[in-house]
């Protein structure tokens, strides 16, 4: 069902209620190191402020424990949020209290707003609809734009918009835009369609391969989750991270999949989680005691571009190694190439595949880098989300 869009609603001297995903890393000193998430809301700011609407921004960022905490403050966001747009943003110091109450009512046309942190509101978690009500009665329309938020049912995301009754509740262009590649990749691929899962852990992403291991011609497997495989099938593994408890599973996985799912051929391992370790090159399954498997080899490598460069539409999510440490970026930095050339429908998962791929400087290369790490895991396997149901349909 295609939902509402915020293009189709007539925002003029209306104030808009937009949940963004301003979720940033930021460093110790609390600067902002990766703005893309801000960045990626722009579409549906300006089309609300060029069309003389006024704007609520509201967001989570971090963890904060259902209290004030000055180490999660929006602030930093509104502060670059107004670098980016070059006109003034203003803050509220808190999310439904007197100071954001006195601020939405003095919003005029064309007016920027952006409330402190939801999630210092335990009503924000708890999904609570006397909170939600609170934030729905800020508003004439109710806009989501939080694709990173998308899988989660806080009160932002599903009872505000419940709270807005009648009054219009619909997509922001960045929600619409994730929702389109992802679920058409899955819907209707241009074949072969190649899958890449790589990352740490095989249970962060069981259902993702098993659901794709039904759609995909082939599921190539990276990163440590590799090494488990690797134990489901009897082999050495050294000291490589794995996960004993999911062997089962990674046995059931790989009779499932048959040949659709590719395993690495070799493994670059060391004697040190370190860069500067004894390194060796070695078949998969051969890791030696006191060695851990840190990359995908030069002859997975290879393999997995060859695929890759020969593939309509591919999906990735996770790096090959510890791409964050040199020179086990190699497989990361390989895949990743063979994905910029292939010229295929190419979908980035969050994280740290969306990381590596931005660091490579082969974001501008593919199709599509996804904001959200989890909400594209869940699209991935198949799931609906009830934030986006909850919308008014087209
Ligand atoms: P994920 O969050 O599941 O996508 O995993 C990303 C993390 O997996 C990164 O921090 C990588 O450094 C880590 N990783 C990938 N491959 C390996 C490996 N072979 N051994 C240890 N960590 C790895």
């Amino acid at each position: 069902m295609t939902k509402k869009s915020i293009a189709n609603v007539d925002v003029a001297n209306k104030t808009v209620f937009v949940r963004v995903d301003f979720n940033v890393p930021l460093d110790d000193a609390g600067n902002i190191t990766d703005d893309r998430r801000i960045q990626m809301a722009l579409p549906t700011i300006n089309s609300v402020l060029d069309r003389g609407g006024k704007i609520i921004l509201a967001s989570h960022l971090g963890r904060p424990k259902d209290a004030p905490d000055p180490k999660y403050t929006m602030k930093p966001t509104a502060v670059r949020l107004a670098e980016l747009l070059k006109k003034p943003v203003e803050f509220a110091t808190d999310t439904v209290g007197p100071d954001a109450k006195a601020k939405v009512a003095g919003l005029k046309d064309g007016g920027i707003l952006v409330l402190e942190n939801l999630r210092f509101q335990p009503g924000e978690k708890n999904g609570d609809d006397a909170f939600a009500r609170e934030l729905a009665a800020f508003a004439d329309i109710y806009v989501n734009d939080a694709f990173g938020t998308c899988h989660r049912t806080d009160a932002s995301m599903y009872a505000v918009p419940k709270a807005m009754g009648a009054k219009p509740k619909v997509c922001g262009f960045l929600v619409e835009k994730e929702i389109k590649y992802l679920s058409s990749a899955i819907a209707n691929p241009q074949r072969p369609f190649v899958a890449i899962i790589g990352g740490k852990k095989v249970s962060d992403k069981i259902m993702v391969i098993k659901n794709l291991l039904g759609i995909c011609d082939k599921v190539l497997i990276g990163g440590a989750m590799a090494y488990t495989f690797s134990l489901a099938k009897g082999e050495k593994v050294g000291n490589s991270l794995v996960e004993q408890d999911k062997v089962d599973l990674a046995k059931e996985l790989l009779a499932f999949g048959g040949d659709k799912l590719v395993l690495p051929a070799d493994t670059h391992c060391s004697d040190k989680f370190a860069a500067d370790g004894n390194k060796k090159i070695v078949k998969s399954g051969e890791v030696p005691d006191g060695f851990e498997g840190l990359d995908i080899g030069p002859e997975t490598a290879k393999l997995y571009a060859d695929i890759v460069l020969g593939a309509k539409t591919v999906v990735w999510n996770g790096p090959m190694g510890v791409s964050e440490m040199p020179p086990f970026d190699a497989g990361t930095k390989a895949v990743a190439e063979a994905v910029a050339k292939s010229g295929s429908v190419s979908i980035i998962g969050g994280g740290d595949s969306a990381a590596a791929i931005q660091h490579l400087g082969f974001a501008d290369k593919v199709s599509h880098v996804s904001t959200g790490g989890g909400a594209s895991l869940e699209m991935l396997e198949g799931k609906k989300f009830a934030a986006v149901d909850v919308l008014d349909n087209a």
